[in-house]
């Protein structure tokens, strides 16, 4: 059997779990974890008890996985989540989720967020009638996030816009995938977040 090793697929072996970071790989048996569910490396297959401290950490890690975020990047986001009104670990996750990337995402436009965030990247997406190619442009409620009028005829899009027509949106999100366009008609909120994430931990970490 031919074996998938690749630097990815490395990040979710490392945290126990899938991260959905390879789009449709990640639903086939040819998924590292599905094959072996053991952190990578030497040691990879020894279990043991991991310290709160380490707890923290790795829950940390795997957010800015899921999310592809660098190091500082994520610190100035939990900085920002302390300054809003509300619980911290749920208004971090918000921010995450207001991402342009990860809204183009879940708008069903990319099999992963790293690929919505190339789309971002090259410039296919409008907010609100205008090009934003920044993947951590943070949508407001009410925002239309639509393609770019001159991507929407290529067949890449055709092809993206069936594929989401196929998906589930978020609740907060309507989306017309004929139209490749999708209306922000709430915020998320925690419940929105399908993946198990215990942002506690990363709380606790930040504030020692
Ligand atoms: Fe690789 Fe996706 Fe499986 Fe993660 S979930 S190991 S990215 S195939």
């Amino acid at each position: 059997m031919a074996r998938y090793t690749d630097a990815v697929c490395r990040l979710c072996r490392r945290e126990g779990m899938k991260l959905y970071l390879k789009g449709d790989r990640c639903y086939t048996d040819k998924c590292s974890i599905a094959r072996r569910n053991y952190a990578p490396g030497q040691h990879g297959q020894s279990r043991k008890k991991m310290s709160n401290y380490g707890l923290q950490l790795r829950e940390k890690q795997k957010v800015r996985r899921i999310y592809g975020i660098l190091e500082n990047q994520f610190r100035l986001y939990f900085e920002k989540a302390e300054r809003i009104k509300g619980v911290t670990g749920e208004n971090l996750l918000r921010l995450l989720e207001q991402r342009l990337d990860n809204v183009v995402f879940r708008m069903g436009f990319g099999d992963s967020r790293n690929e919505a965030r190339q789309l971002v990247r090259h410039g296919h997406f409008t907010v609100n009638g205008k090009k934003v190619d920044i993947p951590s442009y943070q949508i407001e409620l009410n925002d239309l996030i639509a393609v770019k009028a001159g991507s929407k005829s290529s067949d890449k899009f055709k092809e993206l816009a069936e594929a989401a027509a196929a998906k589930t949106a978020p609740q907060w999100l309507s989306v017309n995938a004929e139209m490749m366009e999708a209306r922000v008609i709430s915020l998320p909120v925690r419940e929105d977040i399908d993946m198990p994430i215990e942002e506690h931990l990363i709380v606790e970490l930040y504030s020692k």
